[in-house]
């Protein structure tokens, strides 16, 4: 099932995720869900906590496979590297953050199974990102370097392979260059604490729908694949 994405400001992103005791079909539940939450909003990775449920455990995409983990643990971490990273629970801002370039996380897998990966480049950093989540630390607080991405005022048709400028494709098919705004972090907290105070919601803290579409309120703010 795919569940509301808490948004920055909301209490469960700020607490310390308890250890999962068995892998029970309820914990199987939770892993599916943040598989489809996680595939809906096209992110990179997606912690429990951010679909509103404090336990150990995240999601994270490594090449086309889609791996979750239970009760992780960073067992190794070496060198380091500045790079831009997103949040599904901060949608429209990046930053640049500095991240271990390369982790080694042990946890167990959905079967209960003991696992050991180690990750470089974007997986590294994801499940960085990620296992943060499940301690309550959010990539902001390691950056002061943020930004929204905009849509640039005037819309410039760029070829449709463009692979050379920053820029995403809007519901119309059109090219948009992103403009990147420096913001900051009280600016940040005022604008999600808005947008948390226009949602609807029901008793378990997600949407309430419109009856006939079934779908949640569509955004308008920009995720790139860089989100998790
Ligand atoms: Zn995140």
């Amino acid at each position: 099932m795919v569940r509301r994405i808490r948004l920055f400001g909301e209490d469960i992103l700020r607490q310390r995720a308890k250890p999962v005791k068995a892998i029970d079909a309820s914990v199987r539940r939770l892993i599916d869900d943040l598989v489809e939450t996680m595939e809906d909003a096209e992110g990179l990775g997606l912690a429990a906590t951010q679909i509103g449920v404090a336990k150990r455990v995240f999601v994270a995409r490594d090449g086309d496979q889609i791996l979750a983990f239970v009760n992780p643990t960073i067992v190794a971490r070496h060198g380091r590297e500045v790079g831009l990273e997103g949040c599904l629970s901060l949608p429209g801002l990046q930053g640049n953050v500095p991240r271990a370039k390369e982790i080694t996380i042990r946890a167990l897998d959905r079967a209960g199974r003991t696992i050991s990966h180690t990750f470089t480049g974007l997986a590294a950093r994801c499940c960085q990102h990620e296992y943060d989540h499940l301690n309550g630390v959010m990539y902001v607080d390691h950056t002061k370097d943020l930004f929204w991405l905009e849509a640039a005022a005037e819309r410039v048709d760029l070829p449709e392979d463009d692979e050379t400028s920053d820029h995403w494709v809007d519901e119309g098919g059109q090219s948009i260059q992103i403009v990147r705004v420096p913001t900051d972090i009280r600016e940040i907290t005022d604008y999600y604490a808005e947008l948390i105070a226009d949602l609807d919601l029901d008793a378990a803290g997600e949407h309430l729908l419109a009856e006939d579409d079934g779908t949640a309120p569509a955004t308008d703010e920009v995720t790139e694949d860089i989100s998790g």
